[in-house]
């Protein structure tokens, strides 16, 4: 099914300067950008975002890192979207996650693991109205939709 996902480049990604790297995997994937803007953000966006997280003891570090700087918030479009980005992201801990995914090959760490992405379609609904308003994902006529996909597929 046409899905949009939410995915968040970290600080640790807008610090070691690989934005456009893993901005550029989604695109030649063949994912459709509708959505992208820099935002601090808040504690109260961190609790929420990381409720499931509230117990951890690193939980408070966790909230720490992911405000040292902006983040990029990014929606990204396409068939079953949700899970070909969580599956290009890899595992949590960047030292487990296979090469050839993005924290596999960017990240030796659990906590600073390049980017967030929606797990499921269900949460990333939830998640993209955390952090975009309506009229900042946009549809629009993608002029590559013929050549990503076969013509029954969408
Ligand atoms: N995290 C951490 N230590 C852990 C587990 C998670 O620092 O033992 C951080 C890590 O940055 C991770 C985020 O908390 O991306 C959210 O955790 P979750 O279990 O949702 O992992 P994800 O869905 O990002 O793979
Ligand atoms: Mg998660």
């Amino acid at each position: 099914m046409m899905e949009k996902t939410l995915v968040i480049l970290k600080p640790c990604t807008l610090q070691r300067g690989l934005t456009g790297e893993v901005i550029s995997r989604f695109e030649k994937k063949g994912l459709k950008l509708c959505g992208m803007k820099m935002i601090w953000l808040t504690d109260e966006i961190l609790n929420e975002h990381y409720a499931h997280l509230a117990e951890k003891p690193f939980f408070q570090r966790l909230k720490n890192a992911m405000a040292i700087t902006p983040v990029i918030v990014c929606c990204w479009e396409g068939i079953d979207a949700v899970r070909v980005v969580r599956s290009m992201t890899g595992v949590t801990n960047g030292r487990n996650a296979a090469p050839g995914t993005i924290r596999g090959d960017y990240s030796m760490s659990g906590q600073e693991n390049i980017i967030h992405a929606s797990d499921s379609p269900e949460n990333a609904a939830i998640e993209l109205a955390r952090f975009f308003r309506e009229d900042e994902i946009f549809n629009y006529s993608w002029a590559q939709m013929p050549c990503v996909y076969a013509n029954d597929e969408f």
